[in-house]
C-alpha cells in the first residue's frame, strides 16, 4: 500500500476519500432518544436498554432518513466510503437496499452487512441471512453481518460463514466487544478468513487466531467503558470504525492516538494513520476520490494536533459532490428537517416499545 502522503496525483492538501470501516447508520437518529428506563450500569445494559431498544422500533422510513442522515454527516468530513452494519428485527426485508439508496443519494459509497442474531428466534437469524443473501445476489456491495457470536448459536455462525464463501466475500462481525464474548474467538475461529471482519476485538488473547482485518473503535469503546483494546498488539492489520458516532475519520484519528499515547507515551501518530490507510484496503475504490482540505500539508504529526480541519472539495467516481461547504445533489437542509421528523416519530415508537 503506497503511503496516502505520497501519492504523486495529491496537492499537499489532498487526500483521498476516508473510509469509516465500521459504522451503524441507523444510529443517526438515536441522538436525543428517549432515555432508557434505568441508567445502565455494566455494557449488556447498554445494548438491552438502549441499542435493542433503538433497532426493534426502526421501520423502513427511519432507517432510510437515518441512513440519509448519516451519509450526509459522512460526506460533509470528507468521508466517502462506509463499511455499515445493520439491525433492524422489525424491518430486515429490503433494508440493505434503503441503506444502500439512501447513500447513492447523497453520492457516498457504502458497503452493507445485515446483523444476523438468533436474539429474536431462529427465525429471526434465517431472515437476516436471507436479506443478506438478497442483497448480494442483487449485485449489491456488501458483507455478510453478523451481530457477535455471544447472541448466535454454532448454526448460525456456520450458516452465516458458509453465505459468505458462497458470495466471495467476508463476514462483519462484532466480537469480544464486552467481556460477555469472551469466548468468541474459541466458536468462529476455524470460520474465519482473511476477507473477515472482526470488530473492537477488545477482550482477545493476543495469540487469537482469527484471521481478517481488526476494526479498532476507540471512542465507542471509553464511551461503553469496555476496556481498551490495545490494537498495536495484534498481527493483523487493523483498520478504524467509529460504530455508529458519526464518520468524522480525523476526529477519530485523533482520539485513537491520544488513547494509544495514554497506553504507550512512546507510540506516534504514524501508527494510528496507518489505521486510516488499512481503511482504504477495505474499499480501494476510495484511492480514486479526492478531499481537498482547509489544512496542509496533510501530515500525521500536524493533524494529531490541528482540530476543525474541514473538506473544501470533495469528489466521488470523479464527480464533484461537495464544494462551498454544500453537498452538490443533495439540499443538506432538507435531508435535517426530515431526519428530525423521522426521529420524532421513532422516539414515540420507542417510548410505545
Ligand atoms: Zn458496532
Amino acid at each position: 500500500m503506497t503511503d496516502m502522503t505520497d501519492r504523486p496525483t495529491l496537492a499537499p492538501s489532498q487526500t483521498p476519500g476516508l473510509v469509516c470501516a465500521h459504522h451503524h447508520l441507523y444510529s443517526a437518529l438515536a441522538r436525543g432518544m428517549p432515555a432508557p428506563p434505568r441508567t445502565p450500569s455494566k455494557f449488556l445494559d447498554i445494548l438491552e436498554l438502549v441499542w435493542w431498544r433503538l433497532d426493534r422500533a426502526l421501520d423502513a422510513d427511519t432507517i432510510y432518513w437515518s441512513a440519509k442522515l448519516g451519509a450526509l454527516e459522512a460526506l460533509e468530513r470528507g468521508c466517502t466510503a462506509i463499511i455499515d452494519h445493520h439491525e433492524s428485527p422489525h424491518a430486515i426485508e429490503g433494508s440493505l437496499s434503503l441503506i444502500e439508496q439512501a447513500c447513492a443519494e447523497v453520492g457516498v459509497r457504502v458497503s452493507c452487512a445485515y446483523g444476523v442474531t438468533d436474539r429474536h428466534g431462529a427465525e429471526g437469524a434465517q431472515r437476516g441471512l436471507a436479506e443478506n443473501d438478497r442483497f448480494l445476489r442483487e449485485g449489491g456491495h456488501g458483507m455478510v453481518g453478523v451481530h457477535a457470536a455471544f447472541t448466535c448459536t454454532d448454526d448460525t455462525l456456520a450458516a452465516a460463514a458458509e453465505l459468505a464463501a458462497r458470495h466471495g466475500v467476508g463476514v462483519h462481525i462484532h466480537v469480544a466487544e464486552g467481556a460477555d464474548d469472551v469466548g468468541a474467538a474459541d466458536r468462529i475461529r476455524h470460520l474465519t478468513t482473511p476477507e473477515w471482519m472482526i470488530i473492537h476485538g477488545v477482550h482477545l488473547a493476543d495469540d487469537h487466531g482469527l484471521q481478517g482485518t481488526i476494526v479498532h473503535n476507540p471512542r465507542s469503546n471509553m464511551n461503553n467503558a469496555v476496556g481498551y483494546a490495545r490494537p498495536t498488539r495484534f498481527s493483523n492489520p487493523v483498520g478504524l470504525g467509529t460504530d455508529g458516532i458519526g464518520a468524522d475519520m480525523l476526529d477519530e484519528f485523533r482520539v485513537a492516538y491520544v488513547r494509544l499515547r495514554e497506553h504507550d507515551v512512546t507510540e506516534t501518530p504514524d501508527t494510528v494513520w496507518a489505521m486510516l490507510q488499512t481503511n482504504h484496503e477495505l474499499f480501494p475504490e476510495t484511492l480514486d476520490d479526492r478531499v481537498t482540505w482547509s489544512y496542509e500539508p496533510i501530515d500525521p504529526w500536524r493533524l494529531a494536533f490541528t482540530t476543525g480541519v474541514n473538506p473544501t472539495k470533495i469528489e466521488i467516481h470523479g464527480e464533484t459532490m461537495w464544494q462551498d461547504g454544500h453537498p452538490t445533489r443533495v439540499d443538506a437542509d432538507e435531508i435535517r428537517a426530515k431526519a428530525a421528523e423521522a426521529a420524532g416519530r421513532l422516539f414515540t415508537k420507542i417510548e410505545n416499545l
